[in-house]
């Protein structure tokens, strides 16, 4: 019966061959999808990797399958991302006349992103955001206090870029209302339809976070950057796996989107608040643990975000990371590596 909340495909990307094809199924069950208007929740990879490329950084949307507007979790990359998800096929719901007069980037861009949540204020986070605020609409963003401050204080502070917020120092532009998230306080996300709960994160020791999105009692998790427990000298996660196990126990945890920004051969003094594979497999293993008898987690679908691209020939990091991942799960979770541009259902 658990295994009906997960989708069967499995989606571990690792070679063009086997990505063809399964863009042809995914194709094919989105169609199924929206024709049985199943209650769960779309994700658009607007950029996956964890630095480095500058077109290509983390930011996914996110809406309620039934709904039109969009969450944007984190905006390292949007409008790169909404090109390339374009250029894929996958905003199959805009036309150009529903866009006009703008472009249909700038159409879903303006109008169908709703709102923000940044996990955390590195640049790699929220660089998309700034360089498109001028041609923004009015949002929200929701973040923590400290999220809030950084973007605030160092970003839009009329030094760094002009102050496209409701407050802080100098004119305000007032395209984006900032909003206080306080850990577990739950909260509407604009004209989404969805709510979230925000719960802190330890990324070398700096604070992050991680948002529970929740529509007709399904919930997805986003985390931000975050460090495993063992390193980071911390109980965050901990806390993190003891709630999103009472959605495994309730079979409402639909999936999650979680780091690895390193493969294993990066040495733990190296971090600097990220996961590699061991450790992350480690950390789901609190998850299973918390979750009852069994294998709870069987075909969990866990997106890995913010991998750290390898500028040295040879090396394919994304390769590296999914075979790791897999050669230790014995868990039977779904990892799937999306791409840019990728959009999926959950
Ligand atoms: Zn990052
Ligand atoms: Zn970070």
């Amino acid at each position: 019966m658990f295994l009906m909340n997960y989708s069967g495909n499995s989606l571990l990307r690792t070679n063009n061959m086997t990505k063809k094809a399964l863009n042809v199924g995914l194709a094919v069950s989105f169609g199924l999808f929206s024709s049985l208007a199943t209650a769960g929740f779309e994700v658009v990879a607007l950029g996956v990797d964890g630095g480095v490329t500058d077109g290509n950084l983390t930011s996914y949307l996110i809406r309620d399958d039934s709904q039109p507007l969009y969450l944007a979790l984190d905006a390292g990359s949007v409008l790169p991302g909404i090109a390339k998800a374009l250029e894929k096929g996958n905003f199959p719901d805009i036309t150009d006349e529903m866009a006009a007069p703008l472009t249909r980037q700038g159409y879903i861009f303006r109008q169908r992103i709703n709102s923000y949540f940044i996990s955390h204020a590195h640049l790699d986070h929220v660089s998309g955001l700034i360089i498109g605020s001028p041609e923004d609409s009015k949002k929200t963003i929701y973040a923590s206090a400290d999220t809030i401050d950084v973007l605030r204080n160092y970003y839009f502070n009329w030094r760094v870029w002009p102050n496209f917020t409701d407050s802080g120092s100098g004119t305000r532009l007032g395209t984006y209302r900032m909003q206080l998230v306080r850990p577990a306080q739950s909260l509407s996300l604009g004209l989404t339809r969805l709510t979230g709960e925000m719960y802190p994160l330890s990324h070398d020791k700096s604070p992050s976070s991680m948002l529970l999105v929740s529509s007709n009692n399904n919930v997805f998790a986003y985390f931000g950057d975050t460090g495993p427990d063992e390193i980071e000298k911390s109980k965050n996660l901990d806390t993190v796996w003891r709630k999103l196990a009472e959605k495994v126990k309730q079979q409402q945890l639909k999936g999650m989107i979680i780091e690895v920004s390193y493969p294993n051969a990066a040495s733990d003094s190296k971090l600097y608040g990220h996961m590699t594979p061991k450790w992350l497999l480690k950390e789901l293993k609190n998850l299973e643990k918390y979750s009852g008898e069994g294998q709870p987690l069987t075909g969990l679908p866990v997106v890995i975000s913010h991998i750290k691209p390898s500028l040295q020939q040879g090396q394919d990091v994304r390769q590296t990371i999914a075979t790791e991942l897999q050669a230790g799960n014995d868990m039977g979770v779904n990892f799937i590596l999306m791409e840019q541009g990728d959009r999926q259902q959950f």
